[in-house]
């Protein structure tokens, strides 16, 4: 089988996945953060502003958000979108944002530079078809349990459309432990780079679930080779709505953000 996705030698210069005027994929390290969902005007510009400022390149803010129970907070749909396309336009960052079903894809398509495929639609054959048709970046993570041969065949839906704007993204699998909230396959990173010729992130955040994890994790992704990392950044995550026990609050960040240059540096990779 002729994958697309497929690297085809060493040589093989990954994809250039270009999210407004950031390249995920070159040699600069490329830092997505902000909130798991978005919350309010106050909360989303407050983060965009302060993660804008210590060095991140892109915001992530969730308006429709895949919740375990539907009882639990599942976004602010067009309201958010709404928030997000202000937030966009006063900072100037690129935003990503998950988008859960085709219905939505045109409404998402008005705000979003990036779609979101969130981990539980992975496999959802339908949404991915229709998003390769529409030839915007897709950050596409990790299914739940998905191994690296049915994710390649995931990303192969959105690229099969003539869509080649596909970054993966490892954020944690199920496993026997219950420590974390997932466990973070660092392997896939390097061998995701020797499979496909795809650019690799990391989301620490979901991949552990606790925010005194998310920087030593996120810093061992950067040393085995991802293009970036996705991190979940709230003003109080202890009354976020959703996922505020792996948030980091601004200080954590800012900590983080002061950790990644050496490391960065490190593995041959640039900061901005
Ligand atoms: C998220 O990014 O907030 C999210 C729901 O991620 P995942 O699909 O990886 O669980
Ligand atoms: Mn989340």
């Amino acid at each position: 089988m002729n994958l697309i996705a497929r690297r085809k030698d060493e040589q093989q210069e990954t994809t250039a996945v270009r999210v407004g005027d950031v390249i995920v994929g070159g040699p600069q390290l490329v830092v997505v953060a902000g909130p798991c969902a978005i919350e309010s005007y106050e909360q989303l510009l407050s983060t965009a502003l302060e993660i804008k400022r210590l060095g991140a390149t892109m915001l992530r803010g969730g308006a429709y958000k895949p919740r375990t129970s539907p009882y639990s907070f599942r976004g602010k749909g067009e309201h958010g979108l709404k928030i997000l396309s202000q937030i966009k336009e006063l900072t100037g960052l690129p935003v990503v944002t998950e988008v859960m079903d085709a219905r939505d894809i045109e409404r998402i398509a008005e705000v979003a530079d990036m779609f979101q495929i969130g981990s539980r639609n992975m496999q959802n054959y339908t949404l991915l078809s229709e998003i390769g048709k529409t030839k915007r970046p897709v950050l596409l993570k990790r299914g739940l349990a998905a191994t690296l041969e049915e994710w390649i065949y995931a990303a192969e839906y959105i690229l099969a459309e003539g869509n080649d704007q596909v970054v993966l993204c490892e954020r944690g699998i199920r496993t026997f432990e219950t420590y974390t909230r997932n466990t973070v396959d660092i392997t896939a990173i390097p061998a995701l780079k020797e499979l496909t010729n795809l650019p690799v992130f990391l989301d620490p955040s979901h991949g552990t679930g606790r925010r005194s994890l998310v920087s030593p994790v996120a810093l061992a992704g950067i040393a085995a080779g991802a293009d970036g990392l996705m991190i979940e950044v709230h003003p109080q995550p202890d009354i976020a709505l959703s996922d505020g026990e792996q948030s980091l609050n601004f200080e954590h960040f800012a900590e983080l953000m002061d950790k990644i240059g050496p490391v960065a540096k490190a593995v041959g990779r640039e900061m901005i």
